[in-house]
């Protein structure tokens, strides 16, 4: 069975968060002297000399409107990048315990782990780019703290099978990370509803990607209350700052425009692939659950070569395995689109 406090960091466990000025004294003060901020202003037409809400009360009211979850399961990252930091010190001693990802996948999980000391496994994905769940199950031992799961994944677009996440979810007595980054562009479904099912569950996902904000570094973890609270006790204190806060909340209002560029987005994402098919070099478009393209393409490291020339940058993955002879290609604009079709022509021509 899955319990919180054995599988913690003792250190974690017993760590006495740092008390902010803004946590001793929590209501609206007429006088705020206790905090050695500049009183005077700031050398800007708006004030930032105040320290920002540590717990980011409005933001996270505002993101459990309309994510319909309750603020306490609610934390707040500076980018994912930062979720993805704090759980490795919350629940991964140093030297000692491990992690396991399922290949190709974000890098930042092992980035993460390299930069905590925290040993990485690897349970590639099949061909079909689904989870090896024989392979992941020889992995797990005492000391396996968190398993990865990037679902849509990136770089290779697909969503992965609802029944094998849950049968990781139910067999494995450590967290479960789901990375949703790219699931405002899935036909499938998240796993934030999941919460109550799964004590052992965190769900991520980011405002860089369908919200559009990823120069503000946002990012969200969903977990069961007591998780979310031993990860607020870890993090940096003012780990969001003022503006992120303040332009974050405006975004939320407009969710209508943002699930407008959602649709326009998955549509160019669904044309840009029968376009590609229809390219003799094409191998493969993989089929996809995000916002960019996995691309099998004859010469891929030579076409990535030659699109730079045309100030076109694509991600070359074709040195990773699984995904040999492939670009990742973000959805552009209409415009940028067209480009990269006529380069792609125009590649042909010089290869004829
Ligand atoms: C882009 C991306 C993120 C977002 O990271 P941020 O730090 O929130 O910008 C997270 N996970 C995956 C898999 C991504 O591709």
């Amino acid at each position: 069975m899955f319990d919180l406090d054995t599988i913690l960091r003792p250190n974690v466990r017993k760590l006495v968060p740092y008390s902010t000025a803004r946590d001793e004294y929590t209501g609206v003060a007429l006088v705020p002297l206790d905090a050695n901020e500049n009183s005077l202003g700031s050398p800007l037409s708006k004030w930032y000399n105040r320290y920002p809400d540590p717990h980011q009360y409005q933001l996270k009211e505002a993101v459990s409107k309309v994510k319909g979850i309750a603020a306490e399961h609610i934390f707040m990252g500076h980018g994912s990048d930062e979720c993805i930091d704090v759980l490795y010190r919350c629940f991964c001693n140093p030297g000692k315990d491990n992690i396991i990802i399922c290949p190709p996948t974000y890098g930042m999980y092992e980035v993460s782990a390299n930069i905590n000391d925290v040993e990485v496994r690897r349970a590639p994905l099949l061909e079909d780019f689904q989870l090896d769940l024989v392979h992941l199950e020889n992995l797990v031992d005492a000391n396996t703290k968190l398993i990865w799961i990037c679902s849509p994944n990136n770089p290779t677009g697909n969503a992965l099978n609802r029944q094998d996440i849950e049968t990781v979810l139910n067999n494995f007595n450590g967290i479960v990370v789901i990375d949703e980054a790219y699931i405002n562009f899935s036909r499938h479904k998240s796993f934030v509803q999941e919460l109550t099912e799964y004590p052992n569950l965190v769900v991520m996902q980011t405002f860089s990607k369908a919200w559009g904000l990823a120069g503000l570094r946002l990012g969200m973890a969903f977990a069961a209350a007591n998780i979310i609270a031993v990860m607020n006790k870890v993090k940096p204190p003012y780990n969001i700052n003022q503006c992120t806060q303040d332009l974050a909340l405006k975004a939320l209002e407009e969710v209508g425009q943002v699930n407008d560029m959602i649709r326009e987005i998955v549509d160019m994402r669904n044309a840009l692939t029968e376009v590609f098919q229809r390219i003799p070099t094409v191998r493969k478009v993989y089929p996809s659950d995000a916002n960019f393209l996995l691309v099998k393409i004859d010469r891929a490291h030579e076409v990535y070569e030659f699109l730079l020339t045309k100030g076109i940058i694509v991600r070359d993955r074709s040195n990773v395995k699984l995904c040999e002879d492939c670009l990742r290609i973000t959805v552009g604009t209409e415009k940028e689109n067209t480009l990269l079709v006529d380069a792609l022509q125009d590649w042909l021509l010089l290869k004829k």
